[in-house]
């Protein structure tokens, strides 16, 4: 599999994008920057959205993609997939035909350029040769982490916006993954703050890591606050035992 960095920011800043992680080209894991950094025939290319909460700075990317799609090719369409309270929100709250057309009837409803699929933590997705299971996690809304596994073996966890938590870490059991992806949003002073909003410092993902029933080889660090980057960077080096890495965006990794 190969993971392209649209975003991985908490936030905006320039130059940091909110999160968006692109896999084998057709596979967006949270769609917070899209169509700023993906050309026409990228976007046209996606097919699947795996949200992993409707926080703005996950979704954002989604109605602008839309008007792109529908004024680029009638072929081009996608499928967004999330829990059944994520899916509600969007559809209640952004494409009501108030903030945003409804694009589940766009251009007409036969053919829509976007679908949406509410999906269980109990049954995993299969897209061809990926098979993408959802867990819930600990934030302020419903949120769901992913695993995504491909036939060869591989996989990667995709924990999204969490709070201490405690399935995902169990979910990885019996899977070999490769790489994680987890956020990491303020620094340790403020640890008061990020408990109260469903996130991690770095002290609280050391915990999180003693959890794990094995160490990824990689783990990367996303969703960063920018004003706290240089704070948090400093902060994960001096975690012992692992090697931590920051994600930003415009990189791609492999696993295999
Ligand atoms: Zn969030
Ligand atoms: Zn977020």
């Amino acid at each position: 599999m190969e993971i392209s960095i649209l975003g991985s920011a908490g936030s905006e800043a320039p130059g940091l994008n909110p999160p968006a992680f692109l896999i084998d080209n057709f596979l967006l894991l949270d769609a917070g920057t899209v169509a700023l950094t993906l050309d026409k025939i990228a976007q046209c290319r996606l097919t699947h959205v795996f949200l992993t909460h409707a926080h703005l700075d996950h979704l954002k990317g989604i109605p602008f993609l839309l008007d792109n799609l529908v004024a680029m090719n009638p072929t081009c369409h996608i499928l967004v997939l999330s829990g059944k309270e994520v899916i509600s929100d969007i559809r209640k709250h952004i494409f009501n035909n108030r903030i945003w057309p409804d694009f589940t009837a766009i251009p007409d409803v036969q053919n829509p350029v976007m679908r949406y699929q509410v999906i269980s933590t109990r049954k995993p997705v299969v897209i061809g040769d990926y098979r993408i299971m959802a867990t819930r996690v600990n934030h302020t809304v419903p949120a769901y982490g992913y695993l995504v596994e491909h036939a060869s073996g591989a996989s990667l966890l995709y924990t999204g916006d969490t709070g201490p938590t405690e399935a995902i870490w169990k979910r990885m059991r019996g899977h070999n993954v490769k790489a994680l992806i987890v956020e990491v949003s303020f620094p340790n002073e403020l640890i008061s703050h990020a408990l109260a909003t469903g996130h991690l410092c770095p002290s609280l993902l050391e915990a999180e890591i003693r959890k794990m029933p094995s160490i990824p080889a990689k783990i990367y660090v996303s969703h960063l606050k920018p004003p706290y980057r240089p704070q948090i960077a400093a902060e994960l080096a001096r975690i012992p035992g692992v090697c931590l890495e920051l994600l930003k965006e415009g990189k791609t990794f492999r696993i295999q």
